[in-house]
């Protein structure tokens, strides 16, 4: 199959979270599947620099955005059989110091950089030689894609193919005043309520999940939680109405990137079978973060976003109340000002316990994933996480909030000694998350139970060979029927 996937952000890129990696992943494994992936991303300030050998493709875009019209560059990077990149070059738009924001401020022409990238997306769909089967968008950046290629087949574009839309985080819609409408150039109609609009402004991920011939989430729990009140942020109606073709794929884990055996971010490589080199990861992040070099003290790792999702709040009520006991805890995050305030009175009350680092730091998150004994994730809500998959990988075991992804990938201590791999608890409030953590602490102080978690938690797989079936099937259904149609 050809299959052209569109996102805002792919790693080894461009990276502010899980979407990044899930889009990168995937790429990468349909190409080994032997299909044809080519990825269409924004290039970005550093890009360029850092992969010199990109080569400029002889294609312009000149398309119009609102009353005037936008002009792009394209570039094209050949990452492996099967994978290319698409780079689309507007340096007004993308050539700046952060991707959606600098700062905590949003980059005020969000709306306009995005609507043009989903515009650059459809011109390449609709023109490139290469013809993809399915084209693949991935969250609100890219939600407008499927509203462009239904206005361009009323317009004469005789057989475009089905789009498949991946909902990452329903949390983030892509929600403009209404005036942004004009930037897509679409006609009126495309601007009601079980369309575009949502009460009287654009909303850019509810247009995907209108129009999208397919949808997809990133996990069968969030799938289902989504459909709620509860989950629904706003669109629960619409995707109860388009349940039919809405289905939850969990996120697999690319182990080329995040393993423990050939990764150059550990101090020292480790194994189900050799397990000395976690306990020497452990005492040398404990060496760089400041903290006693012990290895009786159990050490707990967060590595995350800081924002009212991950059940900061409630961490940090929890963690008030347990570093009175013997462990220690060490955060690497960036977010909200005032949440890192909260971990800086944390520091200040028990500095020999806790060390927070605050920032992004790819080589740091390997080494707390790998010199961590456990790893907390307790979110309000989580549509895939992969941070608790990472963890199981790494032997550092996951204290997950029993919700979306967290749900469907971690097997909880309680409920099933003989097979679980991690420490679940149900209710969001700081005493359940303290609870889990003190069972934790009883689950260190039995080492035999502590290795066979640990051995489990290691040899769970969540590779992309197991969830790649699942995105083949979507993507075969659609192809199918669309071509059932014509
Ligand atoms: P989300 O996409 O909601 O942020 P996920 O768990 O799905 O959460 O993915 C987060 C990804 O981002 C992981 O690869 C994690 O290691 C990484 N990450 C998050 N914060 C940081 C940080 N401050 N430094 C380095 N990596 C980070």
């Amino acid at each position: 199959m050809n299959i052209l996937l569109a996102s805002s952000e792919v790693f080894p890129f461009s990276k502010t979270g899980g979407l990044a990696d899930m889009v990168g992943a995937l790429a990468r494994a349909l190409a080994n599947e032997g299909h044809e992936a080519r990825v269409v991303t924004p290039l970005y300030r550093g890009i360029q620099k850092k992969f010199p050998e990109m080569r400029r493709v002889d294609w312009h875009f000149d398309l119009p955005l609102g009353l005037g019209w936008a002009q792009a560059d394209l570039w094209e990077l050949d990452l492996e059989r099967g994978l290319k990149i698409y780079f689309i070059d507007h340096p007004g738009f993308y050539d700046r110091a952060g991707i959606y924001h600098e700062g905590n401020i949003s980059y005020a022409d969000n709306a306009e950089r995005f609507i043009f990238f989903s515009k650059c997306v459809v011109h390449l769909s609709r023109y490139l030689p290469w013809r993809p089967n399915v084209v693949h968008v991935h969250d609100w950046q890219v939600g407008l894609v499927p509203a462009l290629v239904s206005q361009q087949k009323q317009e004469g574009w005789g057989n475009p193919p089905p789009i498949v839309l991946t909902i990452h985080n329903l949390a983030y819609q892509g929600i403009f005043p209404a005036e942004a409408f004009a930037l897509t150039n679409l006609p009126k109609y495309y601007f009601h309520s079980d369309g575009a609009e949502f009460f009287s402004l654009l909303n850019c991920l509810k247009a995907g999940i209108a129009y999208a011939d397919s949808i997809t989430t990133v996990s069968p729990r969030y799938a289902r939680e989504i459909t709620t009140e509860e989950f629904g942020c706003g669109l629960d109606g619409l995707l109860r109405r388009r349940q039919r073709v809405l289905t939850g794929i969990l996120n697999g884990v690319d182990y080329t990137e995040w393993n423990t055996t050939k990764n150059p971010h550990l101090f020292k490589p480790y194994s189900v079978g050799r397990m000395a080199g976690k306990k020497f990861n452990k005492a040398e992040l404990q060496k760089i973060l400041g903290l006693p070099v012990a290895a009786e003290i159990p050490l707990f790792g967060t590595i995350s976003r800081l924002a009212e999702q991950k059940g900061v709040d409630i961490q940090l009520g929890a963690l008030a109340e347990m570093l009175n006991t013997k462990m220690q805890f060490v955060l690497l995050g960036s977010g909200s000002p005032e949440y890192e305030r909260g971990y800086r009175d944390l520091v200040r009350h028990f500095p020999n316990k806790v060390s927070v680092y605050f920032g992004y730091d790819e080589t740091l998150s390997h080494r707390i994933e790998a010199g961590c004994d456990f790893f907390l994730m307790p979110s309000r809500f989580e549509p895939c996480g992969l941070n608790q998959m990472y963890s199981l990988r790494y032997g550092t075991i996951p204290i997950v909030r029993a919700t979306g992804g967290l749900d469907d990938s971690v097997i909880d201590w309680t409920e099933n000694p003989k097979r679980s791999t991690g420490i679940k608890f149900a209710e969001y409030n700081p005493r359940a998350l303290a609870k889990a953590i003190r069972k934790a602490l009883v689950l260190y102080s039995q080492p035999k139970l502590l290795a066979d978690c640990r051995q489990r938690a290691m040899t769970s797989d969540f590779s992309w060979k197991q969830t790649i079936g699942h995105y083949l099937n979507a993507f075969n259904s659609i192809t199918t029927h669309k071509q059932e149609q014509y």
